[in-house]
């Protein structure tokens, strides 16, 4: 029996893992849960699976919690992530926080020799260097989450790095893949988070729409499988059914294939290196799907991507403005503070003005994540 601590159990993720511990109780018990502020949506999940350790975002949700429900351990902040993470009885430790929240948690949960299903890609963009490190230092291995990880992963196994030729990352398009760029001036929150085939997070729903998330994703896959930038691709493949491939130095091409469905790669990060059954998900039915489309990336068209790589080829600490000023873009996006386009006008802005760092330690990274919030912020005024 694996027991769980999950990080983000409210969330989009988060939930989806549950499901797959629902389908298979005799394989696996949730130690840890943990969430932000969404005690409604907490509440009945806690009296489900009674965790030992429930930690909340901060002291007045604990407050609030305690109120509501009789348990013995409830935790909060950052602390508390990192005390569910690293408890003795955990075996697997699923990061599905949004956010580089989760940084220290992941950061101490390798130190303690857990595995580590990986959905928190902002941890891997704002230091990817110190989590790779952590991660061999500690002989760890970082299960992917991400659909796309998980294709490449799949496709790797059991091969050398050197006969990688490169990597290819699909990408669905998002909500906005039909619009012209003269088209996104006047979008809507409510437009972007329409997403033609992943129901997901609002904060991922937007990246998707930016192709931030493709750009993200670059970046998580040149540290999950020490990639350089100019081997990993990304191409427009509008079905989501083939997940990522990768072309190896004889020309062949493995691909990984399905649904598109979180919890596959969710529940194979939980089981790797086997299978399980997953009933609940529906098969790929090829002859219904019958034509796949591919098309070439356009930079111009996703300036996101395109900053994204960039930031990525310099790195150090120029991908952590990059995170921490998506972050807040998106966020005041949702908030109707500022239109669509004025979230890669603000990134562009703080990568434009940073001066990089070429390994920042941790406290650099967290101190470089504040200050670019700050500055975003700020230029709303
Ligand atoms: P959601 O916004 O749906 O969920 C985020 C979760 O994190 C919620 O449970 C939220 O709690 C919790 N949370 C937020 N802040 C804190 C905090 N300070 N302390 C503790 N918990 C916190 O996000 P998603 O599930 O969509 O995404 C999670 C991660 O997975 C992201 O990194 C995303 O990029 C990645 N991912 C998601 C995919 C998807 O299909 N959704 C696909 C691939 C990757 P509360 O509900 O209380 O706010
Ligand atoms: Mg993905």
């Amino acid at each position: 029996m694996k027991q769980i601590a999950l990080l983000g159990a409210t969330g989009s993720i988060g939930l989806q893992t549950l499901d797959v511990l629902r389908a298979h109780k005799e394989e696996f018990s949730l130690h840890a849960m943990a969430f932000g502020r969404n005690t409604k949506e907490a509440v009945p999940l806690i009296q489900e699976f009674n965790p030992a350790i429930v930690v909340v975002q901060d002291e007045d949700t604990k407050q609030k919690l305690e109120r509501e429900i009789d348990h013995s351990t409830i935790l909060s902040g950052s602390g508390g992530l990192i005390e569910a993470s690293v408890a003795d009885s955990v075996d697997v430790v699923v990061n599905a926080v949004m956010g580089s929240i989760g940084l220290p948690a992941t950061l101490k949960a390798i130190e303690a020799k857990k595995s580590i299903a990986i959905a928190n890609k902002e941890t891997l963009v704002t230091a990817g260097h110190l989590v790779m490190e952590a991660a061999h230092k500690h002989g760890v291995e970082l299960l992917p989450v991400d659909s796309e990880h998980s294709a490449i992963y799949q496709a790797l196994n059991g091969e050398n790095a050197k006969d990688i030729y490169k990597l290819i990352i699909t990408a669905s398009g998002g909500s906005f893949r039909d619009k012209k760029r003269e088209e996104l001036a006047g979008v809507t929150v409510k437009d972007a988070l329409n997403h033609p085939n992943w129901s997901m997070g609002a904060k991922i729903t937007i990246d998707s729409a930016s192709m931030m998330n493709k750009g993200l994703e670059v970046i998580e896959a040149h540290w999950l499988f020490n990639v350089p930038y100019d081997k990993i691709h990304v191409i427009l493949h509008r079905e989501s059914v083939i997940h990522s491939m990768v072309e190896f130095v004889d020309r062949s091409v493995m691909a990984q294939l399905g649904t598109p469905d979180m919890k596959v790669p969710i529940q194979y990060a939980l089981t790797y290196p086997d299978r399980l059954d997953l009933p609940m998900t529906k098969q790929l039915d090829l002859e219904e799907i019958a034509t796949l489309h591919f098309e070439k990336m356009d930079m111009e068209r996703f300036p996101c991507l395109r900053m994204a790589y960039e930031a990525g080829r310099t790195g150090g600490s120029m991908t952590t403005v990059l995170n921490a000023a998506n972050e807040e873009a998106v966020r005041l996006f949702l908030n109707n503070d500022i239109s669509f386009l004025e979230i890669e006008q603000l990134i562009e802005q703080e990568l434009t003005n940073h001066q990089v760092i070429h390994t920042p330690d941790l406290s650099t990274i967290l101190s470089i994540d504040k200050t670019t919030r700050e500055r975003v912020r700020s230029h709303l005024k």
